[in-house]
């Protein structure tokens, strides 16, 4: 089954938004065997829109769209795929009643122009939308079928999972692709590939080597006629893989840097504790981004100040001698929150973020530190950037650097 994605809204061409609707849908795709062939991005014009439908219905089976289901004059999906089947809409009085008791349930009146949301044509279904007041369409002509969903992302992925998702898995009935998705770090790319060695060149599964903020990642997809046999394929090159990336292997799939941390120090019945100050709390929050972190994650200070630092337990004398951003610093601060708040490991971070020199430091200098009562490590990195993306690298750096010691520990 060959598809289209079709974005519509001229908000997406101006720039204002970006079309995470087509990324959501093609994401989708392949593991239902469908093949995506295009993805427009349409603006709300009656012709080029209706002209973008019927090619794509020359030469493809399905055409998934999102946005312009709204009450305003602008939203011509429905308008257009009438025209496009040459058929009339009508209301339905059944959607209407839907759509009424829908605004007496949030107490406000209904505006006259929401009325074209109940409307429908002979060829189409319409799609429920419990999450908003625009149902979708399901149009089916000559074994093509078109459907529009809502364009607010909430909307259109709850449709995705409840209605359109099964009703299409129904119909593809082709291959499926599957993929798995290993997360490594401490090995360069082309180290990676070399350790790929002759499975590379595979054919089922392929093989892509990327590199990502977050280390390699290495995808491993193939294709077969159901989600199960494509998992067997899989298998084996899998296992082979983990024992060549071994403990440089941190995470797979969705799996985040912060959740593969948070695995090890369950496995190891540690606890940690930070105290941070360029990241502002970055690399707290990022830790508690993780669901069942207070299973070990015991807190964290943001120390902003010298002042600060010394306050919760950074040794006044390190602070003078070595400076605010310095190794000792963050070693310091590192061993101040494991002691303050009784973890079993704590991390210290400091640096300059920017825009200017801080002590005689360069811009982007920080230092990271880990601190355990049997080990004890100090790095310093230069990381540029806006103050976020150097405050998301630290973050990063941090975490790699926390990870290392916790495999280093256990061996
Ligand atoms: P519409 O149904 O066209 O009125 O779209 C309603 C809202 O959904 C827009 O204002 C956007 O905020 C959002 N939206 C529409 N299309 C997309 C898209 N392709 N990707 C992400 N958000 C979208
Ligand atoms: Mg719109």
């Amino acid at each position: 089954m060959k598809a289209e994605i079709i974005s519509i809204g001229t908000e997406l061409l101006m720039g204002e938004i970006v079309d995470t609707n087509a990324a959501f849908v093609a994401s989708q795709l392949p593991s239902l065997g469908i093949d995506l062939h295009y993805v427009h991005q349409v603006g709300d014009n009656m012709e080029r829109l209706l002209e973008t439908f019927q090619r794509g219905l020359s030469r493809s089976d399905v055409l998934l769209c999102s946005g312009g289901l709204g009450p305003t004059e602008d939203d011509l999906t429905r308008e257009t795929i009438a025209k496009l089947m040459g058929e009339k809409m009508a209301v339905v009085p059944e959607l209407e009643r839907e759509l009424r008791s829908f605004f007496v349930n949030r107490g406000i009146e209904m505006p006259s122009n929401n009325l074209k949301q109940a409307m429908l044509i002979p060829s189409a279904q319409t799609l429920p939308n419990p999450m908003g007041t625009a149902p979708g369409w399901w149009a089916e002509r000559n074994g093509k079928i078109v459907v529009a969903m809502p364009g607010p992302p909430r909307e259109i992925r709850h449709m995705w999972e409840t209605q359109v998702k099964p009703r299409l898995r129904q119909r593809a009935g082709g291959a499926v692709l599957v993929s798995r998705v290993l997360k490594i770090t401490g090995i360069s790319e082309g180290a990676v590939d070399v350790m790929c060695g002759e499975h590379l060149r595979g054919t089922n599964p392929t093989i892509g080597v990327y590199a990502k903020p977050d280390g390699i990642h290495v995808r491993l997809a193939a294709k077969a006629t159901d989600d199960a046999s494509a998992r067997l394929l899989i298998a084996p090159v899998e296992t082979y893989l983990r024992g060549q990336f071994c403990d440089h292997l941190w995470g797979t799939d969705e799996e985040s840097l912060a959740a593969g941390v948070g695995r090890l120090l369950t496995e190891r019945h540690l606890t940690l504790a930070a105290m941070e100050s360029c990241t502002g709390g970055l690399f707290s929050n990022t830790v508690t981004d993780v669901a069942g972190a207070s299973q070990y994650f015991k807190g964290g200070l943001v120390t902003y100040t010298t002042e600060a630092k010394a306050r919760y337990g950074v040794d006044p004398q390190v602070l003078e001698r070595h400076g605010a951003v310095s190794e000792q610093t963050a070693a310091a601060m590192a061993r101040a929150a494991r002691e303050q708040l009784g973890a079993s490991v704590g991390v210290g971070i400091t640096g300059v973020a920017g825009p200017s020199e801080q002590e005689g430091r360069p811009v982007g200098t920080v230092h990271i530190a880990v601190d355990h009562p049997k080990a004890q490590r100090a790095y310093t990195g230069k990381y540029s950037g806006s103050r976020l993306d150097v405050k998301q690298r630290v973050t990063t750096a941090a975490l790699f650097h926390l990870r290392r010691l916790l495999v280093e520990m256990g061996e």
